[in-house]
Parts: C-alpha cells; sequence; structure tokens
C-alpha cells in the first residue's frame, strides 16, 4: 500500500487517451489498491489511472448513498469502462477534481448513467447509476478519453477547498 502522487493541470498525461487494460496481474492490483487509498487519503469520491501518471483505462470510486450519510459505501475499480446508456433527462451538479485542486464548476450531465467494464480480476460488470454515482463514473471515464469537467463546465469558480473528485 502506498500512496501516488497525483498528476495536477495543466498536464499532458491528463490529455491523452489511455489505454485498455488486458493484463490482470499483480502490478494491476497493486495498482488498484493504491489508487483506493490515494483517492481516500486526498480525500476524494473516484480518480482515475491517468491521474496517478498511469495511461490506462482503469477508475476507482468509493460512494454511499447521496440521500443517507450513514449508509455503508461501496467500493468500485472498473476497467476498460464503457458508458453504454445515459437518460435524456439531465442535471447539473457541482464538480471538482484532485487533479484541478481549488476549482469547482457546475456541469451538466444526464442523471442516469450505465457502465459497463471489468473488474480487478478481468470478470465482466455491468452498473445502472443514477444521480451522483452516475456523475462520479461520467468524471472518470472522462479522463481516460483526456476530457477535464472544466471543458464542459457551464461555469468555474475558486474554492479554498479540494472537494468532490
Ligand atoms: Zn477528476
Amino acid at each position: 500500500m502506498a500512496l501516488l502522487d497525483i498528476v495536477i493541470d495543466p498536464n499532458p498525461m491528463l490529455r491523452g487517451k489511455a489505454k485498455k487494460i488486458t493484463h490482470f496481474d499483480d502490478t494491476l492490483q497493486t495498482l488498484i489498491d493504491n489508487m483506493i487509498d490515494t483517492m481516500r487519503d486526498a480525500p476524494g469520491v473516484g480518480l482515475a489511472a491517468p491521474q496517478v501518471n498511469v495511461p490506462l483505462r482503469l477508475f476507482v470510486a468509493e460512494f454511499g448513498d447521496e440521500d443517507d450519510d450513514e449508509a455503508p459505501k461501496e467500493v468500485y475499480a472498473i476497467i476498460n469502462p464503457k458508458i453504454v446508456y445515459t437518460s435524456r433527462e439531465m442535471d447539473t451538479g457541482v464538480e471538482g477534481c484532485l487533479s484541478i485542486p481549488g476549482i469547482l464548476g457546475e456541469v451538466m450531465r444526464p442523471i442516469d448513467a450505465t457502465v459497463e467494464g471489468l473488474d480487478r480480476h478481468g470478470e465482466p460488470q455491468r452498473i445502472e447509476a443514477q444521480g451522483w454515482l452516475a456523475r462520479i463514473f461520467q468524471h472518470e471515464t472522462d479522463h481516460l478519453n483526456g476530457i477535464l469537467f472544466t471543458d464542459h463546465a457551464l461555469s468555474v469558480w475558486e474554492h479554498e477547498l479540494p472537494e468532490i473528485e
């Protein structure tokens, strides 16, 4: 277990298209564990591999229930994620990013998103997400395509505390 350095914008690593993962070896397991530790330490609710200087299609996320702070949180590690469905209904929400410290912005995204990918052992997984979890999945998948939330934010502003992602 180790904390990884987070890549800060501007950095070309955040702008590249990450590569598909094909090997589910010990190196990958260690990377996932370290990304989860780094996300929790930051703290954040999501972290994509390019944010720790690894150009691979992988993100981790940790989220509970947006209506219940006491609800247990679930940890996700999604490899080669694909957003296979988004609702036509959109919503705006305030996002931040561990790679863009001190900045928040309002981003409009589909309310529902279904992601398909592989789990850490290479088994297929499909998650139908709503609300904040759907937002996290979309934000993190964007990272794998070199897209930052500030690229499509309706507005951005400076903020003292790093928040959300
Ligand atoms: Zn981010």
